[in-house]
């Protein structure tokens, strides 16, 4: 076991540290204000290399690993969990791409995704499920070359700039769903209404309607029918990535907890003397470092090329349990002042309780890890 960040993992923490503190902080508060999807960010993410750093540079990416895509991901998502989040969405399809895809498939669809020109996101949900792939209802009916793909999805994110969709959809006439890389700019890809959401706001998140869109043959990724296979292995990075989301709102949570203890005065002195706001402190400071380690072991097992379904899933119920959790402390910590939209603990509060919900509801992950056990 080696804890020790190699010296290109120091370097990319420093360079997202300092994008994130220059570039992403000043604007937190507005993204999450107008919930308007930061177009430049994004597009800076890509040029900056980090959505290539998992994958070899044969394909767009620069070989860094899974790793060192989790130590960026981490200093983002302190600033923003909204602009963190692009990353992480991203890597869906790529990952999908990557476990499954052709050699030209490889070259043709995720290069430009690894090396930032393009934006990936997920199509999953529908309003009827998002846990339950059987009652995934959009379906991709054969034509020729093509398949011609109807339905509806719920909460896309990354929406309004998406390039490529990973999208899912149930196959006419037989059991199991198909994966697809579907062209967002193909007619009959309609962007709809953007979903309102409580936290994580700014990420894009919208209806989808699919009407009659063409996707050709060569866009089917995997086999026929492998769809809900290559999603469980595809969103296993995604689901990383939220647990890290979690570690950052709760690091930040933290960090304004002590700066605010430090200086709020109480019963004539500072509330950092108190005991009891020692105790929350201490509290919250060993539950983010158990959860960051979590993340970090995960990210570390897939650079060795294991599957990480199973650490995943535990990574993520663990640390959006303890992003809930310390928020709730730091709004404590912060009294009434915490509830005002004039300090950023609120909006953070909120974006910590997303963290268990989207991508794989708690109960979704905790039937994954028993089912494992057992
Ligand atoms: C900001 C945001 C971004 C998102 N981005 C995307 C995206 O890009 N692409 C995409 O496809 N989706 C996306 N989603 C959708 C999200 O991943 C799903 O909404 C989420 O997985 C939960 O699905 P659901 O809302 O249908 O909950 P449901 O499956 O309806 O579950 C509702 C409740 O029922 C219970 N329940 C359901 N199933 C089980 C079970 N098996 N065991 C025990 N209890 C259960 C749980 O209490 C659960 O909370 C996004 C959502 C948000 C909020």
């Amino acid at each position: 076991m080696d804890f020790n960040l190699t010296e290109q993992q120091k370097m990319l923490q420093n360079l997202a540290g300092d994008f994130a503190e220059k570039e992403i902080a000043p604007r937190a508060a507005e993204i999450d204000r107008t919930a308007e999807f930061p177009r430049d960010l994004a597009k800076e993410i890509g040029k900056k290399g980090f959505q290539g750093l998992p994958y070899p540079e044969k394909y767009g990416g620069s070989g860094a690993g899974y790793t060192s895509f989790v130590l960026v991901l981490e200093q983002l998502c302190q600033a923003s969990v909204a602009v963190g989040a692009i990353m992480a969405v991203n890597t869906v399809p790529e990952e999908g791409i990557y476990r499954f895809g052709t050699e030209e498939q490889k070259q043709r669809l995720l290069k430009p995704l690894a090396q930032g020109e393009w934006l990936g996101g997920i199509g999953f949900t529908e309003a009827d499920t998002g846990s339950d792939p059987r009652l995934i209802k959009t379906v991709a009916r054969r034509s020729g070359t093509d398949y011609i793909i109807n339905g509806q999805k719920q909460f896309m994110a990354l929406a309004p700039a998406l390039n490529v969709v990973l999208l899912f959809a149930r196959r006419e006439n037989e059991e199991g769903l198909n994966a697809f890389i579907l062209d967002a700019s193909t007619p009959g890809f309609i962007l709809r209404e953007p979903c309102d959401t409580m936290g994580i706001r700014g990420l894009g998140t919208s209806v989808v309607y699919l009407d009659d869109v063409r996707v050709p043959a060569e866009n089917l990724i995997g086999r026929e029918g492998q769809g809900f296979e290559i999603l469980l292995e595809a969103i296993s990075v995604e689901r990383m990535s939220v647990a890290m989301q979690g570690v950052a709102v709760a690091q930040a949570a933290l960090d304004l907890s002590l700066d605010y203890a430090r200086q709020r005065v109480a019963a004539g002195r500072p509330i950092a003397k108190m005991q009891a706001i020692q105790q929350q402190l201490a509290e919250m400071a060993s539950r983010i470092e158990a959860a960051r380690w979590l993340v970090y072991r995960t990210a570390f097992l897939h650079d060795q090329g294991n599957s990480i379904q199973y650490e995943s899933s535990m990574a993520k119920l663990f640390a959006s349990q303890v992003a809930v959790d310390v928020t709730r402390m730091a709004m404590q910590v912060h009294g009434s002042y915490g509830t005002m939209k004039t300090l950023p603990v609120e909006r953070l509060y909120r974006d910590a309780k997303m963290t268990e919900i989207y991508v794989g509801i708690s109960e979704v992950h905790r039937s994954i890890i028993a089912n494992r056990l057992i």
